[in-house]
């Protein structure tokens, strides 16, 4: 029987996904189970072998090649563990060797959550046949991942083009990581309302004070929330910038919750990078909505997987007209 199907893990704090994943990107199977973020390492652990198990009990797992997961981070993936910040009970946890319990012999990849949305967009979405690429996701968090020459760039440890952590506000405030000024810390769909809320905006009758409720105001026209999305916008444009000035990306790719406030958001942040992204070579970079919905995470491990097991007939290399 063929291997042409890879078993994909999108594991968050509210939910684990599961899928087995076909060449053309389709989910043949899904499983999904809720996330006890708040119980104890192992009881997270059991959630994630019951959705294995439920793949696994089907008759497709016979045609399983290999197997991707996704996981909120930071990852580690030189040795196969995961620090999940919204899933306390996970420190330096043996994700790996706890999948490979259900999975047997197949080989297993793992990447941090904003590579994987990153390994999808390149294959089916946003940055599909580009060269170089960044792409975020802005939502309670803020993630990403990188597209270099053709192919994602995992990292050592599956975690690189973490932009939500890197500094933009030298004096700035603290962030939850540790340091100061984070892009996360300010362009975070909390802390964009967590700022419009200070200067002065007030929910409407519903008590709304998400980043949703906030872009629906600035929408509206209402000038503290654009405001708070214009300073979200600036700590994008910067972070997005220095990755330009770096690696000489040709596309940021902007996905997640807070991109869901459209031209809120982008006519600002478009406007900002034209005072970050100066120099000649940075100046053609491009802004575009991320295109892949909820299974990014896992059509983006599967691909990931793919990269990694160099399997045939997968990810962003089998499509016709991309490069690589
Ligand atoms: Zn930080």
């Amino acid at each position: 029987m063929a291997r042409d199907l890879i078993a994909a893990l999108d594991i968050g704090g509210t939910k684990i996904a599961g899928a087995l994943v076909d060449g053309g990107g389709k989910l043949v199977v899904r499983a999904r189970r809720a996330t006890p973020a708040q119980a104890g390492g192992p009881a997270v652990m059991a959630e994630v072998s019951a959705v294995l198990a439920e793949l696994a009990a089907t008759a497709h797992w016979s045609r399983v090649a290999a197997v991707g997961i996704g996981s909120a981070g930071p990852v580690d993936a030189s040795v196969g563990t995961v620090n999940p910040v919204n899933i306390p009970g996970w420190r330096d946890f043996p994700l790996v060797a706890g999948v490979r319990e259900t999975t047997g012999e197949l080989p297993v990849t793992l990447v941090g959550d904003g590579p994987a949305m990153t390994a999808a967009e390149h294959w089916q979405g946003a940055a599909r046949g580009r060269a170089s690429a960044l792409c975020m996701v802005v939502s309670t968090g803020v993630g990403g991942g990188l597209v270099l020459n053709g192919r994602l760039h995992p990292g050592p440890t599956g975690n690189a083009g973490h932009i939500g952590h890197i500094s933009v506000d030298l004096d700035g405030d603290l962030c939850p990581c540790g340091g100061r000024g984070c892009v996360e810390r300010i362009a975070s769909g909390p802390n964009i309302a967590r700022r419009a809320l200070s200067g002065g905006w007030r929910p409407g009758p519903d008590g709304d004070t998400s980043a949703a409720a906030v872009a629906a105001a600035a929408h509206a026209g209402d000038p503290v929330a654009r405001s708070s999305f214009d300073r979200a916008a600036q700590a994008l444009a910067a972070g997005i910038a220095a990755t330009a000035a770096l690696v000489e990306i040709e596309v940021a790719v902007i996905g997640g919750g807070v991109a869901g406030a459209g031209d809120v958001l982008f006519a600002p942040l478009r406007r900002a990078l034209r005072d970050y992204a100066t120099l000649s070579f940075v100046t053609g970079l491009e802004v575009v909505p991320a295109q892949m919905g909820t299974d990014a995470g896992l059509v983006g491990a599967a691909a990931a997987a793919a990269q990694e097991q160099r399997l045939e007939g997968f990810g962003p290399q089998a499509t016709p007209g991309s490069p690589g």
